[in-house]
């Protein structure tokens, strides 16, 4: 089942009201109108107004402390009918750091009412195309806004099989051979522009290491195995609060579980059933080893995402096998749904 709502689940006006704000008020206008006439108006009206106005609240996620915003909570296959992973960290109505871009990411992000300019950092956990394909939608994006502060970005390094983060920026903007070349002032120094990417490759080890800080965020990664690709997890704290993005792993490796450690939420990769084998187990964890990084590294929260047809379905089982070794709160993630950082 695809669910899409702007709330969290226990939030009905979220479930009821799914679309922007602006066409309820022309429909309100208009029942309004029709109502008056049976003398109905104003109890309805009352009605409408708190509907009108639950469904603009429900919107704004992060509008007051830190919470994370699920961009795209499905894998790569189009017809889970999800945008792919992407997530967003809001404190207090300011949208701070992004983590992937994969495809349908750029659309939700505008749906979520962020902006490229408040970003202080993006984060890829690798470059598979359902991590990656929005990315140069999201830069250009940023073209109509007013940004003039460098945008970091953090990924990791290449291989034979992948490009490093500054080959990948390089692919899509480079002078020379970038496919959107035509956008290359933004990456190439000394050509004048509104603002500079700064594309950076995070080596990581299996153990957390710092990489990035600004104000009160501060980011830290551990590399983690996704076959053949190279693969970080992300932890970050904003405030307070700790968020943790497992990203694609097979959860081999144990550094996830230390990058995890007492995380306010946890967000892992619900990529494969628990009888997964052969190549889909070799890149992904099953739900037994989410339950337990999730139980070992003791999260508050664990949060699943990165559905896809072979999981959507299986949530029972999936869920019973996490609780036999997490005993904290777990939820599925849909497209947009907002998880407040407690
Ligand atoms: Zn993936």
């Amino acid at each position: 089942m695809t669910r899409r709502y702007l709330g969290k689940p226990e939030n009905p006006w979220g479930l009821l009201f799914q679309a922007s704000s602006a066409p309820l008020f022309g429909i309100a206008l208009i029942i309004r109108r029709f109502l008056g006439a049976m003398r109905l108006h104003h109890l309805v009206s009352v009605y409408l107004n708190c509907a009108i106005l639950a469904a603009a609240a429900a919107q704004s996620c992060g509008s007051e402390g830190v919470a994370v915003q699920v961009l795209g909570s499905g894998g790569p296959e189009l017809q889970d009918k999800r945008a792919s992973s992407s997530y967003l960290v809001w404190e207090d109505g300011r949208a701070r750091a992004l983590v992937d871009a994969g495809g349908g990411s750029a659309l939700r992000f505008g749906e979520s009412g962020a902006q490229m300019s408040q970003l202080d950092v993006l984060l890829f956990t690798h470059f598979h195309v359902d991590h990656s394909a929005d990315f140069p939608a999201l830069i250009k994006s940023s073209w109509f806004e007013d940004r003039t502060r460098p945008l970091p970005i953090y990924g990791p390094v290449g291989n034979d099989f992948m490009p490093s983060t500054t080959e990948f920026v390089n692919d899509f903007f480079g002078e020379k051979r970038g496919a959107y070349r035509y956008l290359s002032e933004l990456l190439v120094p000394g050509e004048k522009s509104s603002y500079k990417i700064l594309p950076h490759n995070v080596v990581g080890s299996t153990k957390p290491t710092a990489v990035f800080r600004s104000g009160d965020l501060a980011v830290s990664a551990v590399r983690v195995v996704h076959g053949q690709v190279p693969a970080l997890a992300w932890r970050i704290e904003l405030g307070n609060k700790v968020i943790v993005f497992s990203g694609d792993t097979n959860g081999e490796d144990g550094g996830l579980t230390q990058l995890a450690t007492n995380a306010d939420l946890f967000i892992a990769h619900n990529a494969v059933p628990e009888d997964a084998a052969g190549i889909e187990r070799s890149l992904h964890m099953p739900p037994s080893i989410i339950g337990q990084i999730a139980g070992n590294a003791h999260v508050r929260h664990l949060v699943l995402s990165h559905r896809m047809l072979r999981t959507l379905g299986t949530e029972n089982q999936t869920q019973s096998e996490i609780k036999k070794r997490f005993s904290g709160p777990v939820e599925f993630a849909n497209d947009l749904d907002c998880f407040p950082v407690r």
